[in-house]
């Protein structure tokens, strides 16, 4: 994922202060625009979040990493590929296998779908990206990669086996997320551009009621920014299952725009959140470095991220 271009100055001037040091109030990363609803106090509900189990869910995500990088084509992929599957066993799984063609050559990438069914003839979809950065040597991506896909596979334990009034919840592991060379439109996005347009032409796209997007979610320094490229509804339900839970001091202190997998849903009519924290480590310096390993990562993040997102669900089937 990237910042949109014009997001980089505020990027810089948010994160060129102390170390750790989050700004207190949001900033408009778009000057002269109107700024987004403000988010709504949390509402009481009838609502109870299962809480997602941190341990179970970091201990996904410290297999995934002891695998070592796995980019596309690799060995480490096809690993990675194969642990995520063996973890889906008796759901109902499907994978969208498709030839990308990159400025690296041909790769055959693979998204993995895993699908909850619902009472209702609608969909909500969880993803996040599960390759490494193909160019990068010595990465492991426990944060970036890592840690949304281990999180999503404790996702599945909640999900799995038991009967959803709503709609169903399809989550995804989409493949090639990153650049092969450099962030561009085509080099980027491979595998959410090519299930967009697939479960466009097929019809799907227009049942899916929301998409949340999860990347980079395990930084023990948990603060996640308000992405100016979502739909704005759905981060306000987002925000007020955040406040229920007490987690709301962990989002959008920060306001960006963020160009990752979910714009291509977007594109095709789906309201999108990111769940994102770009400021990883002082001025992102762990950020597609050798320096994004597990020890940066928290297991209570991955349960404040879970919890929250299950909330969520549930409140979009409450709306
Ligand atoms: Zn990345």
């Amino acid at each position: 994922m990237r910042l949109t271009p014009a997001t980089w100055l505020i990027f810089l001037l948010l994160t060129s202060g102390c170390a750790q040091s989050k700004p207190a109030a949001a900033a408009s990363a778009t000057a002269g625009e109107d700024k987004p609803v403000t988010p709504t106090p949390a509402t009481p509900t009838q609502v109870v979040a299962p809480a997602v189990d941190a341990n179970r869910a970091f201990q996904y995500v410290k297999e995934i990493v002891a695998i070592g990088p796995r980019p596309p084509g690799s060995s480490g992929h096809k690993k990675e590929e194969s642990y995520i599957k063996n973890h889906l066993k008796g759901d109902a799984v499907e994978n969208d296998t498709f030839s990308a063609k990159t400025p690296a050559g041909k790769f055959a990438l693979n998204n993995i779908i895993a699908k909850y069914p619902g009472a209702k003839d609608c969909i909500y979809v969880v993803g996040s990206h599960y390759e490494t950065n193909y160019p990068l040597k010595n990465y492991v991506g426990a944060n970036d990669g890592g840690s949304t896909s281990g999180l999503q596979l404790e996702l599945a334990n909640h999900l799995r086996g038991k009967k959803h009034e709503g709609c169903s919840v399809w989550l995804v592991w989409f493949d090639g997320e990153e650049a092969f060379d450099k962030w561009s439109p085509t080099d980027s996005l491979y595998g959410s551009k090519h299930l967009s347009e697939k479960w466009k032409s097929e019809g799907t796209a227009k049942k899916i009621k929301a998409l949340i997007l999860l990347d980079m979610i395990g930084d023990a320094d948990l603060g996640i920014d308000r992405d100016d490229n979502s739909d704005q509804k759905l981060l306000n339900t987002i925000y007020d299952a955040a406040s229920q839970l007490g987690y709301q001091s962990h989002f959008y202190a920060r306001e960006l725009a963020i160009e990752d997998d979910h714009l291509p849903f977007k594109n095709v009519g789906v309201p999108v959140a990111d769940l994102i924290d770009y400021d990883y480590g002082y001025n992102n310096a762990f950020h597609h470095t050798s320096e994004d390993t597990l020890d940066k990562l928290s297991p209570k993040s991955l349960q404040i991220v879970g919890d929250v997102v299950l909330n969520t669900l549930q409140r979009l089937d409450a709306q």
